[in-house]
């Protein structure tokens, strides 16, 4: 199994979501007791289990299973690691609960995306969580692994079913989608960027400031991304995240898109500004970031078709 030891007992593994470095989960391993942060799909289980057995950790002392929202590359594989994991508590968002304990709706929705075939390569089985081993985590929650803290906060801007983990040890917060996308192999002047992710459907970017801004409040020194791997002096990007979201902002607002042949358009410009701005080639754009375009410019899409006024 692929992970790396980030120190201070968090380990960061690659879910293998579509393929390497796209999707991660972390592992933290303090005083015997162990939790996940995110959970990749089903497909990712049989690597999580190489993992616990490589660190000589049992499926029971797994105590935790934390997706920080429930889009499925962040949440897929909760079902089956708590069937893997007897003693394990689902930690969920007040307002993704329901979507863990009967996750058919969530299943529906995104086979119609996808059609039924695909969603079973990318996403596998999604059995249901019995809601007596579900925790639901409030703005403000705190949580104990072992005598390690844990403090959950609610950041609405990506999905409003999404809260962060801020792990006071490592002086990191586990950031789901909070605080955008960066992938360690595309540098722009030899530093890593950081792009919104605006997944349908509910990118709200003045909720999504605010959030950012509670995230830096806690002066983190490193943010654990799930796309992808650690994100190290977060505060040296904040400034440039800020900007992207109202460059994906001004986007939307410049095509008005209305049509599926507007989406094409935003699609372009996107990739193109992207390109232009972070100096990535063409291959680039269409190997590693055409699916996160796509996704960006749907959700921007539906927030400028369906905001208020
Ligand atoms: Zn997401």
């Amino acid at each position: 199994m692929d992970y790396t030891d980030l120190g201070q007992g968090v380990y960061h593994l690659d879910a293998l979501y579509i393929q390497p470095g796209v999707a991660s989960l972390y592992g933290i391993v303090h005083n015997h007791e162990v939790a996940f942060i995110e959970t990749g799909t089903a497909h990712t289980l049989p690597h999580v289990q190489q993992f616990l057995t490589d660190l000589s950790l049992s499926p029971e002392q797994v105590k935790f299973v934390i997706p920080t929202h429930v889009h499925l590359d962040h949440a897929g594989g909760a079902g089956v690691m708590m069937q893997a994991f007897p003693e394990a508590r689902l930690v969920i968002h007040p307002r993704g609960a329901r979507h863990m304990i009967d996750p058919s709706k969530l299943v529906a929705a995104s086979k119609e995306v996808y059609g039924e075939k695909v969603f079973d390569q990318l996403y596998g089985v999604i059995p249901p969580i019995n809601q007596d081993r579900v925790i639901v985590a409030e703005h403000g929650h705190q949580l104990m692994l072992n005598d390690r803290k844990l403090t959950f906060v609610d950041t609405p801007g990506h999905a409003y079913h999404h809260f962060c983990v801020v792990d006071q040890l490592s002086a990191g917060i586990f950031t789901g989608d909070t605080f955008g996308l960066s992938y360690p192999n595309l540098l722009y002047e030899n530093s890593r960027f950081v792009i919104p992710t605006t997944t349908p459907t509910h990118f709200n970017p003045d909720l999504l400031h605010q959030s950012v801004d509670l995230l830096m409040s806690y002066q983190p020194q490193k943010m654990y991304m799930t796309h992808f791997s650690v994100l190290p002096d977060p505060a040296a990007f904040v400034d440039q995240y800020h900007e992207w979201i109202d460059h994906f902002v001004e986007l939307a607002e410049e095509v008005k898109p209305k049509e599926e042949s507007d989406l094409e358009i935003m699609i372009q410009k996107m990739g193109h500004k992207l390109a232009h701005s972070f100096d990535l080639s063409e291959h680039t754009i269409q190997n590693q970031l055409a699916m996160d375009i796509k996704l960006n410019c749907q959700g921007l899409a539906f927030w400028y078709q369906h905001r208020d006024g």
